[in-house]
């Protein structure tokens, strides 16, 4: 049965529009980048973009998993681009953005999983905006050698994401070919080669886990010294992908959030509408200051 239970009203996603909007929507066509605010038809697009917030997602437009949740295409990547840190660069430097956040496919394809890819393009908005805090939102790097994570790593981030998606008793169903424990471990690992850097790290709700088990997903991240925590509702990209088992209420939403914060993760979001680069400049602006 693939009947998706009726949207709430506090699920309500404004129209794209604007000028920040056409202006940012200009900017990556001519840069030839891709955003993960259209490609996963992020609810919060509209308002994000007229605000100069965006997740650019490089190494290509096919991803070698099928995560069900996700909405990227699953096949064989396309070569890497060389001159994509460069364009990345120049299109946040355009953009002027004060916080960006990258992330790409899985490329279980290249020995490194494009770990290089990710240093180099750190790099190069670093050089080009020194005053932009980067935040990368990485792959799980599963099949490569454990260095791999060094390499990013001493690109020197600002934050550290990789999002953990769900309770470990749905991988099986929505992030096949990922590890729940792997997840962790790469986290805890980040913290270990550079204790400075922030991590941070995310799930999604309404897939048909129970509060138990989100509580206990909280106590492992913070067991790996994660910093930042984001929680949102789940919605489904197209009829084919996992079904909505349920929307959670803004007040468990508001009970996740005061429990995650009572487990001492030093920022966490968890909203209906959150996603794992909402907000997430003002958030860091707001704790660098404090
Ligand atoms: Fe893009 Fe993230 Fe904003 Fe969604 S929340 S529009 S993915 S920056
Ligand atoms: Fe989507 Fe990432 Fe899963 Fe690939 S690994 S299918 S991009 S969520």
């Amino acid at each position: 049965d693939n009947t998706q239970p009726k949207k709430p009203s506090w699920i309500r996603v404004k129209a794209p529009g604007g000028t920040g909007y056409a202006e940012t929507r200009r900017i990556m066509r001519d840069n030839n980048l891709v955003t993960v605010c259209e490609e996963a038809g992020c609810p919060n697009v509209g308002e994000c973009w007229s605000q100069g917030h965006a997740t650019m997602m490089i190494m290509g437009e096919i991803c070698t998993r099928g995560c069900t949740f996700c909405n990227v295409a699953t096949g064989r990547p396309d070569v890497l681009d060389v001159f994509e840190p460069g364009r990345v660069a120049d299109a946040v430097q355009k953009l002027g953005l004060k916080h960006v956040v990258i992330t790409s496919v899985d490329r279980d394809d290249l020995e490194d999983g494009g770990a290089e890819h990710f240093a180099q393009t750190i790099r190069a908005v670093r050089h080009r905006s020194p005053d932009t805090t980067i935040e990368i939102l990485t792959p799980d790097f599963l099949k490569c050698d454990s260095s791999v994570l060094e390499t990013v790593v001493a690109a020197r981030p600002d934050v550290f994401n990789h999002n953990l998606e769900t309770v470990p008793g749905l991988y099986p169903t929505v992030r096949p070919g990922a590890r729940y424990f792997h997840s962790l471990r790469l986290l805890q690992r980040v913290k270990e080669i550079d204790p400075g850097m922030f991590t941070k790290s995310g799930i999604m709700v309404g897939l048909g886990e129970d509060a138990q088990a989100v509580r206990q997903v909280m106590d492992d991240m913070r067991a790996a010294d994660v910093d930042f925590l984001t929680i949102g509702q789940y919605l489904q990209p197209t009829p084919k992908h996992h079904r909505v088992d349920r929307f959670v209420t803004p007040e468990e939403f508001a009970a996740y959030e005061k429990a995650a914060f009572g487990k001492g993760f030093l920022m966490v979001s968890a909203t209906p509408l959150t996603r794992s680069s909402y907000h997430a400049g003002d958030d860091f602006a707001r704790l660098r200051a404090a």
